[in-house]
């Protein structure tokens, strides 16, 4: 048997630049997870929003200031020393930098699919360099991952284009994702799902709404053609004072159900 996979919600939003709220966000999709509205199958006909296939160990209890990540990093490091595949509830994409250094010791190479509008790869934004603006400037920086993967941008600054040439990260803009290009990832893989990486018409949940982007359909089939063994991923910057009728929530509760669905052999 794989090791069961772990949800985890990560209620920490005081690294947002212009809006709080992602903080409330793993309570409204677990709910939305077990709405009786729908059903636990995922679409590989796998039940994957039961307490049997995927483990919900709550929330993690955080500080509201920086002594939030050495807790992060330290829950993250425990599941990979036990080698279960976990997705995480932010929270603000800040997360994601405590996220990936708990990886470190148990992942050699790591390859870091993020689906985004923004690259987020500022030095510092706003004076602070754990910004959610800034986690994979640190994430680089370190050396944590062999790859970094970057697909749905749209609003990409000078800056940030210059730090993805020095650091290496790969690009995929919206402009070509419309030109077909796809991403390729292979060995061990993590997935950073920022939900405004998302068309706001399907996504409107979100802090940054940046109109022209992916849809549903197509995060869901790049997820789910992924190359690689998939260890992880996080569904970050959810901010439910800004939803529309519970899509948002809906949706982030489906890419739960779909990711967790990829460590699931079989159900009866
Ligand atoms: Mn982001
Ligand atoms: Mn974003």
């Amino acid at each position: 048997m794989p090791p069961r996979p772990v949800l985890v919600g990560v209620p920490y939003d005081a690294s947002s630049s212009y809006l709080r709220g992602s903080a409330a966000a793993p309570a409204v999709i677990r709910a939305a997870l077990h709405s009786a509205a729908g059903n636990p199958w995922a679409e590989r006909l796998v039940k994957a929003a039961t307490p049997e296939a995927l483990e919900d160990i709550g929330d993690l209890a955080l500080p509201a200031d920086a002594g939030a990540r050495a807790l992060i990093e330290d829950a993250v490091a425990r599941m990979a020393q036990g080698r279960r595949p976990f997705i995480a509830l932010g929270g603000d994409h800040s997360i994601t930098y405590p996220i990936i250094r708990g990886l470190r010791d148990h992942y050699a190479s790591l390859t870091i699919l993020h689906i985004d509008a923004h690259p987020d790869l500022y030095d510092e934004f706003e004076g602070d360099r754990y910004s959610h603006a800034c986690p994979f400037a640190r994430i680089m920086e370190e050396g944590l991952a062999a790859r970094l993967v970057q697909v749905g941008l749209r609003a990409t600054t000078a800056h940030g284009r210059d730090q993805a040439r020095r650091f290496g990260v790969e690009q995929i803009d919206m402009r070509a994702w419309a030109d077909g290009a796809r991403p390729s990832t292979s060995g061990h893989v993590f997935v950073s799902l920022d939900l405004d990486g998302l068309d706001p018409a399907f996504a409107p949940g979100v802090s940054h709404k940046e109109p022209g982007g992916l849809s549903v359909r197509e995060v869901l089939t790049m997820l789910d053609t992924l190359g690689g063994e998939l260890v992880g991923a996080d569904i970050v910057e959810f901010n439910p004072s800004q939803d529309v009728g519970g899509i948002t929530a809906g949706v982030a509760a489906k890419f739960v159900k779909e990711l967790a669905a990829q460590w699931i052999v079989e159900s009866d």
